[in-house]
């Protein structure tokens, strides 16, 4: 049997591995548009030298049931536990003050949150997201602080809060872990062991687009875009991400039924923005393992900035959600104003030196967003749909098998779901 698969991700690397564990497959096909393995699990070892900065996923999340744990141990990558602790700082009248995280205030707001949550859960569709009005910083900060992050500033706050809640459900409550040289590093180096256990029957294409893919009994064909040709196979498993999938970057024929269309309108890949600045000198009051949250007015939203305890001497900030749309909107080199600005007044003597990196996975044509949630696209709890979407985008298709983070129902958005996913469409493709 000859397999393709689209997209060298996690998920598709694990596909592969699954696939070539089993003598009955002769062949397998990866083709990827990047120009090399990991998808939204990408390290950039080299704006900042010395410092791994994972442009995407930078936890194993779940640590005792990850599968990245022991693939991490048997390729000996190094891994760290931080403990993290979380402070605010406010501009009261002028002056920069920390707040608890637990000051009546803020715990107010993370605590409206938890109540909306649980109504929201309770029903049969997906709870549409309203922005949250904030009249205090303190409340803003208590968003941003609540026990689902930085992405409840956003409008995108309720379907986030599904997704981080149906993360910790699954979970195993474990500390998250860091890898020292990038958790890209570590799933590319896992898709790199293929071609080397594998040989003869693996074959990989880097920049190599699939863009359309004719599906029937017989088998599947793809017209890989960028080389031309095009490969026929016995079967075919697409990892691509949900957002490019929607956006009609490859074509069906025939085309898909409505059930993965209806599915595709409703998994969207959500906005996360990260950066990273080298620092001249060691500020003493951003303390390494410590989360600050700082407001911004313009656009509006919450930074979550660190240090990292195994990479002190670099300054990581994050956004989120409507925030994140905003600054993915601007020039990098602006954002880079408006954060050192805004952190310079609200520390002293934080100095930055050459050495800066940036993302933009909303304008990366490959991902097009962060990670899924489950938008509301109308209806009521009549129609269910949405939630089903998911489920029933991991329907095989005949020969065509579609899995990726967002098609895991448990811990979707994480590198675990994309591994978990990709295992089960090689087993399916087997059975
Ligand atoms: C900013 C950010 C932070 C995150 N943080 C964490 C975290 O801390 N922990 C965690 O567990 N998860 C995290 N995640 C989520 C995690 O990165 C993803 O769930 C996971 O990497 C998805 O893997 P995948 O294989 O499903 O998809 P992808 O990694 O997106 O792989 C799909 C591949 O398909 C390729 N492709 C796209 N179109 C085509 C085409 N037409 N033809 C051929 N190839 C194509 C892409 O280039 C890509 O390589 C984060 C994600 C982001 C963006």
């Amino acid at each position: 049997m000859k397999v393709a698969i689209v997209g060298g991700g996690l998920a598709g690397i694990a596909a592969a591995h699954t696939l070539l564990g089993d003598a009955g497959v002769s062949e397998v096909h990866l083709l990827e548009a990047a120009g090399g393995y990991g998808g939204r699990a990408s390290t950039d070892s080299t704006s900042i030298p010395g410092f791994a900065f994972d442009k995407g996923a930078q936890y194993i999340q779940d640590p005792t049931t990850n599968p990245l744990t022991d693939i991490a141990k048997d390729l000996r990558f190094e891994t760290v536990k931080e403990e993290d602790l979380y402070e605010l700082r406010v501009d009261e009248d002028g002056v920069w003050a920390d707040v608890d995280t637990d000051t009546p205030e803020v715990q107010a707001v993370v605590d409206a949150i938890q109540r909306s949550y649980d109504a929201a859960k309770s029903q049969p569709n997906v709870v549409v997201a309203a922005k949250p009005r904030f009249d205090t910083q303190a409340e803003m900060f208590g968003h941003a602080t609540s026990p689902y992050g930085p992405f409840t500033e956003s409008a995108e706050t309720w379907q986030y809060l599904a997704a981080d809640r149906a993360r910790e459900a699954a979970g195993d409550g474990a500390e998250n872990l860091f890898v020292k040289r990038g958790v890209g590093t570590l799933v590319a180096a896992y898709g790199q062991l293929l071609p080397t256990l594998y040989e003869g029957r693996y074959k990989t294409r880097f920049g190599t687009r699939v863009t359309s893919i004719a599906h029937g009994d017989s088998g599947v064909t793809l017209t890989l875009g960028t080389s031309g040709g095009s490969l026929a196979v016995d079967a075919c498993i697409v990892t691509v991400p949900v957002s490019v999938l929607g956006s009609g970057a490859i074509s069906f024929e025939p085309a898909l039924p409505a059930a993965y269309t209806n599915a595709l309108k409703a998994l969207r890949l959500g906005s996360y923005k990260k950066l990273a600045l080298k620092l001249r000198t060691d500020p003493e009051d951003i303390v390494p393992g410590t989360n600050y949250y700082l407001i911004e007015t313009e656009p509006e939203g919450v930074w979550q900035c660190y240090r990292l305890p195994h990479a002190p001497d670099v300054l990581v900030a994050h956004a989120a959600g409507d925030f994140a749309a905003a600054l993915d909107a601007m020039e990098d080199k602006d954002v880079f104003s408006l954060f050192k600005a805004n952190v310079q007044s609200a520390f002293d003597a934080v100095y930055f030196t050459n050495g800066k990196a940036i993302t933009n996975w909303s304008k990366n044509p490959n991902a097009q967003g962060a990670y899924s949630y489950t938008a509301f696209i109308g209806g009521g709890p009549s129609e269910p749909g949405p939630l089903k979407a998911r489920s029933d985008l991991g329907v095989p298709l005949g020969k065509l098998h579609f899995a990726g983070e967002a098609t895991n129902l448990k811990c979707y958005g994480t590198l675990q779901a994309a591994y978990f996913e990709g295992v089960r469409a090689a087993k399916a493709v087997l059975a």
